[in-house]
């Protein structure tokens, strides 16, 4: 796992496995853990981490309900857990849809876990809102398109965005049933202007972006799903994620629209 510090209150540490990136932003005394590593090695060290850099966990926050971004619970297990409504709303209404496909990870990969995720009821945070972390606020955006349910975190006075699996260098934009391209063409446009104000982008899966990067990556996206609209699987896939995964999550997204 690869931790770098973005501003004297954030640090991004990333996975080993699908560059899943855990972000931690503080004030005061407290911080919070946004999303989460994978691997249980990752998560053990964790804690660790943390405190060395002198950050207080406090409570942990999810940009969305995808399995791989609700392990905090591994490492700060005492720790709440906030999201956006839709997101709660999801955990409700799939019961154990994280924890299956988290079963179908390790057994793929033989990876073995401390003991089974506990997902105790999520506190439901005003999306869009505020919540305040020590003497500063955090602001909440909704953000949805990839699923049903999500939110991006802005830190306005360390400028990052966290914004959950929008604009990454690694993935093309990936529809879930259920999930919409114009609800997605939507939550790019809400996140085009605190991509332009953004020291830091750190995206749910890939390396952090400057704004430059980020916005180039919000117009290859933007793009991409009008093609995709247009075209169906004859859309034309971003130039630098044309993998061999990639075109498989195309054929997924095609067979959506
Ligand atoms: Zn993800």
């Amino acid at each position: 796992m690869r931790a770098v510090g973005l501003h004297a209150d954030v640090v991004v540490a990333t996975s080993r496995v699908y560059q899943t990136t855990c972000t931690l932003v503080r004030s005061g005394g407290e911080a919070f853990c946004i999303d989460s590593p994978v691997f249980p090695d990752e998560l053990e060290i964790l804690p660790a981490l943390a405190e060395q850099a002198g950050f207080t966990v406090v409570g942990l926050l999810a940009t969305h309900a995808d399995w791989d971004h609700l392990l905090g619970r591994y490492a700060f297990p005492e720790a709440p857990l906030g999201c956006a409504e839709t997101t709660a709303g999801r955990l409700v209404n799939e019961p154990g849809a994280a924890q299956r496909a988290l079963r179908e990870f390790d057994e793929s990969f033989y990876i073995e876990r401390p003991r089974p995720l506990s997902l105790p009821s999520a506190q439901r945070l005003p999306v869009p809102g505020k919540l305040e972390v020590g003497d500063q606020e955090l602001e909440l955006q909704p953000a949805e398109g990839h699923t049903v349910d999500g939110m991006a975190v802005w830190a306005p006075w360390a400028r990052v965005l966290v914004c959950g699996d929008y604009l990454s260098p690694v993935e093309i934009p990936m529809l879930n049933p259920g999930a919409s391209i114009s609800a997605y063409l939507a939550t790019l446009a809400r996140l085009e202007p605190l991509v332009e104000q953004a020291d830091h982008v750190v995206p749910g899966h890939g390396e952090t972006l400057d704004s430059a990067r980020a916005a180039a990556i919000l117009r290859e996206d933007r793009a991409y799903l009008e093609d995709l609209l247009e075209h169906g699987a004859q859309a034309k896939l971003p130039l630098a994620r044309r993998t061999a995964e990639m075109r498989k999550v195309h054929a997924e997204n095609s067979a959506l629209v």
